[in-house]
C-alpha cells in the first residue's frame, strides 16, 4: 500500500481519565495522504457510534490487534501544528490533565474554516467559575466547566455531541443567566466580503485631540470614536452596538470626516503615521543590547528585566520586538488583562501597525477568530495579549515577553491550571526564542531564580528623565482614631487632596474592595449577615440597597430589621469603593470624580470612557479597586491615596506580604509619571509591617531579603515546591472522609524531604454550597510531588465516592 503511513494515533475528544491514551485507527484508502497530526477526525468508538478525535501521530507500525477505520476528516488542515502539539503534551504532563483538555486550551474556538455557531463563556461566566472550584449537581456547571476547559469557547456541533439533547435546555438557561453567549460567525474570505468597515480617519495617537474637537455634549460621538479607534474595521451596525450608540451617530461622524469607510480587508490598513522611536537612555541601551544579542545570535537566553515603574521597560520591549521583526522572526508580549488598556494597545499599534494583533477580552468572538486566522496565515508577527496569548500559533518565534511577570492573573484557575510564565519558558525552550520577564516587583520565586543564575538580571534603577519616585507617607489610622478623626480619610490625606485639587491636578484614591461596606451587622445582638451558600460575609451595595456575596451570585434586599432579634440597629461596617466615593463627595462637594471597579465597568466601553474622562481632565479624582492600580498613565495625577493597605495584608496566604508590597508599589507608581512631581499616602492599621515599610522606601531588594528569610524559615517556595489537592462537595462529612482517604494514600509514599500539610478546611471553607477541604504536599523538587499527585488522581477516579470532587493544583498561586 504505497509509502503512505497507514495508521493514525488519535485521542478521543472526551476529557476523561480512561480515554486519556492514544488509540490506533487505520487510515482508509480514500483518505490516504490526507490525514496529518493536529487534525480532527471522526472515528467509531465501542457502541457509542462515531466520536470526534484528534490525530496526534501517523505511523507505519501495524498494531498487534485488528483496528477499525477512520470514518472521515473534520478538518482539511491541521488546527494545531507540531510545535504546539508538543507543547500540549508538555502541558498535559506538567499540570496533570488529559491531553485533549490541553489541546483545547491551545486551540481557540471555531477552528473550522467554514463558520457556524459558537458558544462562549461571557466575562460573567468566567467570574462565576473562577470564584468557584466545585461541582454542583447542576448540569449547567458541567457545561460551563467543559467550555472553560476549551479556553471558554466551543462550536455548536461539539457541544451537541457532548451534551446530546438535554444540552439545548441547559444552554438556554445559561444564556438567560448571562453566563454564556451564542454567536454566529462567518469566515471572511481572503478578498473580503465587499462589506464596508468603519475606520478612524486619523492615527490612533491623535484620538485625544479629536475628542476635544467635539462639542462637550457629544458624549455619544466620543464613545463611538473611542471604540472605532480601539476596534477598527467594524461594520456600522457592529460599531453602533459595541459603542452603544445609534447608527445615526456614526453617520454623523462619517459626515464630519472623523471616521471613514473602507472595504473590510483581513489586513486592516493603517493610516499613515510617523513613528517616533525615542533615543534609549544608557541604562535602557545596556539592557536592550543584552536582549538583542541573544535574539541575533540565537542564544535562547532568559532575562529578568527588573525596573522601577516608569523606568522605560515597555520601550525596551518595543525595541526588542522590532529587532525580531527585522530578522523575519515573530514575538509574543503578554500583559495582564487588567493593564490591557487602550493606552497600551495604542503604543504597540503605533509602532507595529498592521503587524500586531492585540487580544483583549472586549474583542468579539468573530474578531478573535479572524485574528487567530491571520496569525496562522503568517500575516501577524506580533501578538499582544493576556494569559492565553502565549499559545498564539506564530511561526519562527524569536521572543517572548511577559510584562508584570509577578501578576497572579497569569495563572489559569480552571483545569489545566497553568501558569503562563512556566508555559513561556517551555515554549521558548522548544522554539529557541529569547525570554524576557519584566517587573518592578518580581515574584520572589523569579528574583530568587535570577540570583541563582537561571535568569540574567537586567536592572533599570531610575525613572526616565530622572523623574523621582514619589515620596510615600504612611498614616497610622489607630492614631487618627485616637485623636478623634472618624473619617475614612486621615487629616494628612484630606490636606493633600485639598492642595492637589487647588492646583488643578488629579488624584487617585485606591481601595481594593468594591461595594459599600465589608460587612453588615446588628448593633443590638451582633448578628452578621452571611451568604447562605458561602462562608463569607455579605457586602452592602448602596446603588440598589442590596447585600451581595462577592463569591457567588447571591443578592437580597438589605434588611431593615435584624433577622435574629428584630432590632432596627442594622449598621454597615468597613469601607468599600462606594463608601469612599460617598464620603469624598460629602467632604469635597463640587469636585468631579468617577468610580472604577467591576460594578461600574461591566458595560462595554465604560472602561474606556472613564480613562478618557481622566485623560481629558473631565474628572479630577478617580476612585477604584486594583483595576486602577496598573498600566494606566495619567500625566496629571500627582497624588495617590491608599485608603487601606490592610485589605491584602490580612489574607490568610503565605504570599500576602508579597502581594501587599506589589500592590502598593504598583498603585504608588501611578503618581508623578510626567513632569509634575507626585506623592503617595498610605493609610494602615499596621504601619510597622515590613511590606509597608519597604514599599515606602521603594526598596524591593530590602523587601526581597526579609521575605526570603521568612520563606526559608518556613520552608515555603522558592525553597520548596507545592502541590495542592482541593476537595469539595455538598456534604461536609464526605469531604472530610475524602481528604482523610487521600491523606492515608499519601502518607506511606512520602520521601524524607517531602511533607504533607493538612488535611484542613480551606480558608474559604464553603463556596456556593460546597464544603472545601485541602491538603498540600511540599518537597524540594516538583517531579516527585507531581507523580504523587498523579497517583492520587488515578486512584480517586477509580473509587470516586459520593459527590466529592478533587482538584489538583501544581504550584498554586492562591491557597484560599
Ligand atoms: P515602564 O514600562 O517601565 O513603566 P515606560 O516604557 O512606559 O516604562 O516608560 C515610561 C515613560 O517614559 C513613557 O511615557 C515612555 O514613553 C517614556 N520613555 C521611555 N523611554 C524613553 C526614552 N528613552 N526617552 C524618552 N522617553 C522615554
Ligand atoms: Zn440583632
Ligand atoms: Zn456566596
Amino acid at each position: 500500500m504505497g509509502k503512505n503511513p497507514v495508521y493514525a494515533e488519535v485521542y478521543i475528544d472526551r476529557p476523561v481519565k480512561e480515554l486519556d491514551r492514544p488509540l490506533t485507527y487505520r487510515i482508509p484508502d480514500q483518505l490516504q495522504g490526507q490525514v496529518r497530526p493536529g487534525m480532527r477526525v471522526q472515528v467509531p468508538l465501542g457502541r457509542q457510534g462515531r466520536v470526534q478525535a484528534f490525530v496526534t501521530a501517523i505511523t507505519d507500525q501495524r498494531p498487534p490487534v485488528q483496528v477499525r477505520d477512520i470514518i472521515g476528516l473534520i478538518d482539511r488542515e491541521p488546527i494545531i501544528d507540531e510545535e504546539l502539539l508538543g507543547l500540549a503534551r508538555w502541558l498535559a504532563d506538567y499540570y496533570v490533565c488529559p491531553l485533549v483538555t490541553a489541546i483545547h486550551t491551545l486551540v481557540p474556538p471555531g477552528k473550522k474554516n467554514s463558520g457556524g455557531t459558537l458558544v462562549a463563556l461571557t466575562p460573567r461566566g468566567w467570574a462565576y467559575l473562577n470564584q468557584q472550584d466545585d461541582e454542583e449537581e447542576e448540569a449547567g456547571l458541567e457545561m460551563l466547566e467543559w467550555l472553560a476547559a476549551r479556553g471558554g469557547e466551543a462550536d455548536a456541533p461539539s457541544l451537541r455531541a457532548m451534551f446530546r439533547s438535554q444540552g439545548q435546555q441547559v444552554l438556554k438557561k445559561l444564556q438567560a443567566a448571562g453566563l454564556v453567549q451564542v454567536e454566529q460567525f462567518k469566515m471572511v474570505g481572503e478578498k473580503g466580503t465587499g462589506k464596508l468597515g468603519i475606520y478612524p480617519a486619523f492615527p490612533p495617537e491623535e484620538l485625544a485631540v479629536h475628542l476635544l474637537s467635539l462639542s462637550p455634549r457629544a458624549s455619544k460621538s466620543r464613545q463611538a470614536l473611542t471604540v472605532a479607534c480601539a476596534v477598527p474595521g467594524l461594520t456600522v451596525k457592529e460599531l453602533a452596538a459595541r459603542a452603544e450608540v445609534t447608527e445615526s451617530v456614526i453617520r454623523g461622524l462619517l459626515d464630519k470626516g472623523l471616521l471613514c469607510q473602507k472595504a473590510i480587508s483581513l489586513q486592516a490598513e493603517q493610516p499613515e503615521r510617523k513613528v517616533v522611536w525615542p533615543r534609549l537612555t544608557p541604562a535602557q541601551q545596556a539592557a536592550f543590547q543584552a536582549i538583542e544579542e541573544s535574539i541575533v545570535k540565537g542564544r535562547r537566553k532568559k532575562f529578568l528585566l527588573f525596573g522601577v515603574t516608569g523606568s522605560g521597560k515597555t520601550e525596551i520591549y518595543l525595541r526588542a520586538i522590532a529587532s525580531c521583526l527585522e530578522r523575519g522572526q515573530t514575538a509574543i508580549c503578554l500583559v495582564p488583562e487588567i493593564s490591557l488598556t487602550p493606552q497600551i494597545a495604542a503604543r504597540f499599534k503605533e509602532r507595529f501597525g498592521a503587524d500586531v494583533a492585540v487580544f483583549h477580552s472586549r474583542l468579539s468572538l468573530r474578531e478573535r477568530h479572524l485574528e487567530w486566522q491571520r496569525i496562522k496565515e503568517g500575516k501577524i508577527k506580533v501578538v499582544v495579549g493576556a494569559r492565553s496569548a502565549i499559545f498564539a500559533p506564530l511561526q519562527k518565534l524569536g521572543l517572548i515577553i511577559i510584562d508584570e511577570e509577578h501578576e497572579t492573573s497569569y495563572k489559569q484557575d480552571v483545569t489545566p491550571r497553568y501558569h503562563a510564565r512556566e508555559v513561556a519558558q517551555e515554549r521558548a525552550r522548544r522554539t529557541g526564542a529569547t525570554l524576557v520577564l519584566g517587573s518592578a516587583t518580581p515574584a520572589v520565586e523569579t528574583f530568587y531564580r535570577a540570583q541563582q543564575g537561571e535568569f540574567t538580571l537586567l536592572t533599570l534603577a531610575e525613572r526616565i528623565d530622572d523623574r523621582p519616585l514619589p515620596p510615600v507617607t504612611v498614616v497610622d489610622m489607630r492614631q487618627e482614631l485616637a485623636e478623634g478623626n472618624r473619617s475614612i480619610f486621615s487629616r494628612e490625606l484630606q490636606e493633600a487632596l485639598r492642595h492637589t485639587l487647588q492646583r488643578g491636578e488629579q488624584a487617585i484614591l485606591f481601595l481594593n474592595r468594591r461595594g459599600y461596606s465589608t460587612f453588615v451587622s446588628c448593633r443590638s445582638c451582633g448578628y452578621v449577615l452571611r451568604c447562605p451558600a458561602c462562608d463569607v460575609t455579605l457586602t452592602y451595595h448602596s446603588s440598589d440597597q442590596t447585600v451581595r456575596c462577592h463569591y457567588c451570585e447571591h443578592r437580597e434586599p438589605s434588611p431593615a430589621l435584624c433577622p435574629r432579634c428584630n432590632s432596627r440597629y442594622i449598621r454597615y461596617f468597613g469601607a468599600g469603593t462606594q463608601r469612599v466615593a460617598e464620603e469624598f463627595a460629602r467632604e469635597f462637594p463640587g469636585v468631579s470624580w468617577q468610580r472604577m471597579d467591576v460594578d461600574t465597568t461591566s458595560r462595554r466601553g465604560a472602561h474606556e470612557t472613564i480613562i478618557q474622562n481622566m485623560l481629558e481632565e473631565k474628572i479630577q479624582v478617580l476612585i477604584g479597586t486594583q483595576m486602577i492600580a496598573k498600566g494606566l498613565d495619567f500625566p496629571k495625577v500627582t497624588l495617590v491615596g491608599v485608603i487601606s493597605a490592610d485589605t491584602s495584608l490580612n489574607v490568610p496566604d503565605f504570599r500576602s506580604g508579597e502581594r501587599t508590597f506589589q500592590l502598593l508599589t504598583q498603585v504608588g507608581g501611578r503618581a508623578g509619571r510626567d513632569v509634575l512631581p507626585g506623592r503617595v499616602i498610605i493609610q494602615t492599621y499596621s504601619p510597622e509591617h515590613y511590606s509597608i515599610l519597604r514599599a515606602v522606601e521603594h526598596d524591593y531588594p530590602g523587601f526581597y531579603r526579609e521575605e526570603l528569610e521568612l520563606r526559608e524559615m518556613l520552608g515555603n517556595p522558592p525553597f520548596s515546591y507545592l502541590v495542592r489537592l482541593l476537595l469539595s462537595g455538598p456534604r461536609e462529612e464526605e469531604v472530610i472522609r475524602g481528604s482523610q482517604l487521600i491523606c492515608d494514600w499519601l502518607q506511606p509514599g512520602l520521601q524524607a524531604d517531602q511533607s504533607l500539610l493538612g488535611p484542613a478546611p480551606a480558608p474559604l471553607s464553603r463556596l456556593r454550597g460546597q464544603y472545601r477541604w485541602h491538603l498540600a504536599i511540599k518537597g524540594p523538587e516538583l517531579e516527585g510531588l507531581r507523580s504523587l499527585g498523579r497517583e492520587v488522581l488515578q486512584k480517586w477516579s477509580k473509587q470516586r465516592s459520593g459527590e466529592v470532587r478533587l482538584v489538583l493544583d501544581i504550584e498554586p498561586v492562591s491557597l484560599l
